[in-house]
C-alpha cells in the first residue's frame, strides 16, 4: 500500500523545513541524514540495524557529528563572507557556550572542527570552567567566562591566564569586581576583563526575563560606569577588552536582535569613550532554531535565516561604530542551541498503543437487562445524520452518565457497566464516522477527536529525554522513521514509559498547524515501529533526570564516511545506564541487595519449600536485571 508522496509526508511532517537540508525522506518512505556532502543519504533505520548488529539496544540516542561540524563551519564562514561583503574591519571569535551540551566528545568534536576559525568556549561554572580550561587548547581561541563567581572561580581563571589562554572574565555583578582585584594582586596576574551589559531592550517569548531591570545578570548602566572607575583607580581600566550581553535563547523574532544590537553598540561606544580599551563585542547567545518548521515568529520557530542575523550584528554594529567614530570591534557570539540542535535524535520503539473506546466486548441482550442498557443500545441502533448526529451524542452521554452514578450507587453491576460502555463507543464511533464526511469537523466534536486518539506508547522516558516539552512545553519534532510512503491512517499523541501522567508529548506539527496528536500508522502484527524524535543536541540531552530510575540511553556516535560500503560507520557506542548504575546514584549497593536477596532465596530452600536449582535460578536472574539496561527490552 504505497499510496502516499514525498510531497504529502513533507507537507505533514516539514521535514526538509526543520532539517535545514540535514534531514530528508527518501523513496522508500524513511527519513535519511544528509550528514555530508560526502557520501549518499544514510537512512536512520540502518544506523538502528547496525546499531543492534553491536548489542546496542533501543531506546537510543544517535549523535551524527557531522552535522555537528558543519554547523561549526556555517556560523564561522557565514561572519566572514558578510564581515568581507560589509568590510567591516573587526574578526569574528565566536564560542561555545558548553552548558548547551557539555558532553566531551560533542566539546571535542566542535573545538577540531572550529580549530581554523579559532572558535572558542564558554563556561558558567565552576565545573564548566574546569572543562575549558582542560580542553580549549587553542590559545588564539577565546574562553569567556560567565555565570556567579566565588574566589575559586576567579583564581582558576586567573591560573588560565597564566598559562597562556585568551581568558576573558565577564563581570556579571558588581561585586564580583573587587574580589577579582583582590586575587590578582594575590597573584600578580593581570586579567582580561568583559562587562555584562543589562540591557533594557524587552526580550520576548519564554526567556523575555534575560533583559529589563529584574534581569538575572548584568550591571547597569550606573554600575558600569563605577566599575570602570574601580578599574581605573587600580591602573586596570585597559584590562577591560570586551562588552557582553545576552537576551535570552531562542530569539524568535529578529527585530528583538536588531534593537539589542543598536542598545549593545551604544554602550559599546560609549565605554570606549569612557577610555576602557575595548576589542570585543559579545553579542551572547539567542541565535534560534526552526523547531516546527514554520519560520514565524512563535515560541517554536523564529522568522530569520542565519544570513540575516549575522547581517543585522555586522552593518548594526557597522552603523553605530562609524557614526560614534569608533574603531569595529571583534564580534564574539555564544550560540549553542543553534550549533548542537541538529546533531542529535532519539530513536524509541512503539511498545503498544492505549485506546479510549474499547469496543469489543459482547453486548448481546439477556433477559431482564438494566433499562439503562437498553436505552444505550437504542441510541446504538439509529443512523446517524445531519439532523440527529448532534442528538444522538448528546443523548448517548447523557445515558453513560447516569450509568455511572447508577454504578457508585450499587443499582447496576460491572458487566452491565461494562457492556453500556462498550456500546456508548459504539455510538460515539459511528457519530465520529458520520461527522468525518461533514465539510468541516463541528466545532462540538473537535476536542472529541483528540480526546478519543489513542496513544502510542513508546520505550523512553519524557524526562529524560525531552526535558523542555515537559518543563516549557517545548516542540520537538517527532516523525516515524519508516513508512512516509504509506498515509498514515490514526492520529495519536505519544506516551512514554514512565509512571507519570505528565510523561507524554502532545505537542506536534501536524500539517500546517501545531496539534495535540500527529499523524501516524497503524501498527502491524509483525513490523516494528520506529519514532524519533528530532532536535534534540542542545539542553535535551543533558537536561534529562532520574525519574523513575530510567537514567541515561544508549548512545551511537556515527560519521559519514564515502568510502565505507554502508556510507557511514559507528565510531563510538556509550552504554546507558544499568539498574545498578541508577540505583547505585540513590546511594543502594546493589552487590549488597544481591546478597540480600540470596539470603532470602536460601532460607526457602533450606526449609524446603524451593529447590536449590531453581534457588539459583532466581538470584542469577535478580542479578542479570541488575546489570541490564533500564529500559523496555524488545520482545
Ligand atoms: C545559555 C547561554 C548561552 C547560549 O544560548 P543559546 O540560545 O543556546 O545560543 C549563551 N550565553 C549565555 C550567557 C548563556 O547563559
Amino acid at each position: 500500500m504505497k499510496d502516499w508522496t514525498k510531497e504529502e509526508a513533507e507537507a505533514t511532517y516539514r521535514v526538509s523545513k526543520w532539517g535545514e537540508g540535514y534531514f530528508d525522506i527518501n523513496s522508500k518512505g524513511h527519513i535519511t541524514v544528509n550528514a555530508t556532502s560526502i557520501g549518499l543519504p544514510i537512512p536512520i533505520t540502518e544506523v538502528v540495524s547496525e546499531m543492534r548488529s553491536q548489542g546496542v539496544e533501543l531506546p537510543a540516542v544517535i549523535r551524527f557529528h557531522d552535522i555537528l561540524r558543519s554547523q561549526v563551519k556555517k556560523i564561522n564562514e557565514t561572519f566572514r563572507e558578510v564581515i568581507n561583503e560589509a568590510s567591516y574591519q573587526g574578526n569574528f571569535n565566536g564560542v561555545y557556550p558548553i552548558k548547551v551540551n557539555q558532553m566531551r566528545e560533542v566539546v571535542e568534536e566542535i573545538i577540531d572542527a572550529g580549530e581554523s576559525y579559532h572558535y572558542g568556549l564558554e563556561a558558567g561554572s565552576k565545573a564548566e570552567l574546569l572543562a575549558v580550561l582542560a580542553y580549549n587548547s587553542n590559545d588564539n581561541a577565546l574562553t569567556i567566562l560567565n555565570g556567579y563567581k566565588d574566589e575559586d572561580y576567579l583564581s582558576l581563571a586567573l591560573m588560565g591566564t597564566k598559562l597562556g589562554r585568551k581568558i576573558i572574565i565577564v563581570i556579571e555583578k558588581f561585586s564580583e569586581l573587587p574580589k577579582l582585584l583582590k586575587l590578582s594582586k594575590k597573584f600578580k596576574i593581570t586579567p582580561i576583563i568583559g562587562l555584562r551589559g543589562r540591557m533594557s531592550i524587552k526580550g520576548q517569548g519564554r526567556w523575555a526575563n534575560s533583559t529589563g531591570d529584574r534581569a538575572k545578570f548584568g550591571l547597569s548602566a550606573s554600575e558600569m560606569i563605577r566599575a570602570v572607575q574601580l578599574m581605573d583607580e587600580h591602573g586596570l581600566k585597559d584590562s577591560i577588552k570586551l562588552f557582553h550581553f545576552h537576551i535570552g535563547s531562542q530569539i524568535s523574532d529578529i527585530r528583538t536582535l536588531k534593537d539589542a544590537i543598536n542598545e549593545g553598540a551604544r554602550i559599546y561606544t560609549q565605554l570606549f569613550k569612557l577610555g576602557c580599551a575595548l576589542e570585543y563585542f559579545d553579542a551572547g547567545g539567542g541565535l534560534g532554531v526552526n523547531y516546527d518548521g514554520s519560520r514565524t515568529n512563535t515560541d517554536s520557530s523564529i522568522n530569520y535565516h542565519l544570513n540575516e542575523y549575522v547581517a543585522d550584528i555586522v552593518y548594526g554594529l557597522k552603523q553605530v561604530c562609524d557614526l560614534e567614530s569608533v574603531p569595529h570591534p571583534n564580534i564574539v557570539t555564544e550560540s549553542g542551541r543553534a550549533i548542537t540542535a541538529h546533531h542529535s535524535l532519539v530513536v524509541t520503539n512503539v511498545v503498544d498503543k492505549i485506546c479510549v473506546s474499547q469496543t469489543d466486548f459482547n453486548t448481546d441482550p439477556i433477559k431482564d437487562e438494566h433499562i439503562l442498557v437498553t436505552n444505550m443500545r437504542e441510541m446504538h441502533e439509529w443512523t446517524p445524520d445531519k439532523d440527529n448526529y448532534q442528538e444522538i451524542y448528546n443523548e448517548a452521554t447523557q445515558i453513560r452518565e447516569q450509568a455511572l452514578h447508577a454504578f457508585n450507587l450499587g443499582v447496576i453491576n460491572l458487566e452491565e457497566r461494562a457492556k453500556l460502555e462498550t456500546l456508548y463507543w459504539r455510538v460515539v464511533d459511528k457519530v465520529m464516522t458520520f461527522a468525518q464526511t461533514l465539510k468541516s469537523m463541528p466545532e462540538s466534536l473537535q476536542n472529541l477527536e483528540n480526546d478519543l486518539s489513542p496513544q502510542y506508547l513508546c520505550n523512553f522516558s519524557v524526562f529524560q529525554s525531552a526535558a523542555d516539552h515537559w518543563a516549557i512545553d517545548q516542540l520537538l519534532p517527532v516523525v516515524p522513521l519508516t513508512r512516509l510512503n504509506e498515509r498514515p491512517g490514526l492520529t495519536c499523541s505519544i506516551a512514554d514509559i514512565t509512571c507519570d501522567s505528565d510523561g507524554v508529548i502532545n505537542k506536534f506539527i501536524n500539517q500546517d498547524k501545531i496539534s495535540p496528536t500527529m499523524p501516524i500508522h497503524d501498527l502491524s502484527e509483525n513490523e516494528e515501529y520506529l519514532v524519533g524524535i528530532f532536535l534534540t543536541g542542545a539542553y535535551q540531552d543533558v537536561m534529562g533526570d532520574m525519574h523513575n530510575l530510567f537514567g541515561r540511553l544508549n548512545e551511537v556516535h556515527v560519521y559519514a564516511d564515502a568510502d565505507d560500503p554502508q556510507g557511514f560507520y559507528i565510531e563510538e557506542i556509550i552504554k546507558g545506564n544499568t539498574s545498578s548504575a541508577v540505583l547505585s546514584t540513590m546511594q543502594y549497593n546493589p552487590e549488597y541487595m544481591a546478597q540480600r536477596m540470596k539470603k532470602v532465596v536460601s532460607k526457602l530452600v533450606s526449609q524446603g519449600q524451593m529447590q536449590p536449582r531453581q534457588g539459583v535460578k532466581w538470584v542469577d536472574f535478580y542479578e542479570d536485571c541488575l546489570t541490564s539496561y533500564t529500559y523496555l527490552k524488545s520482545e
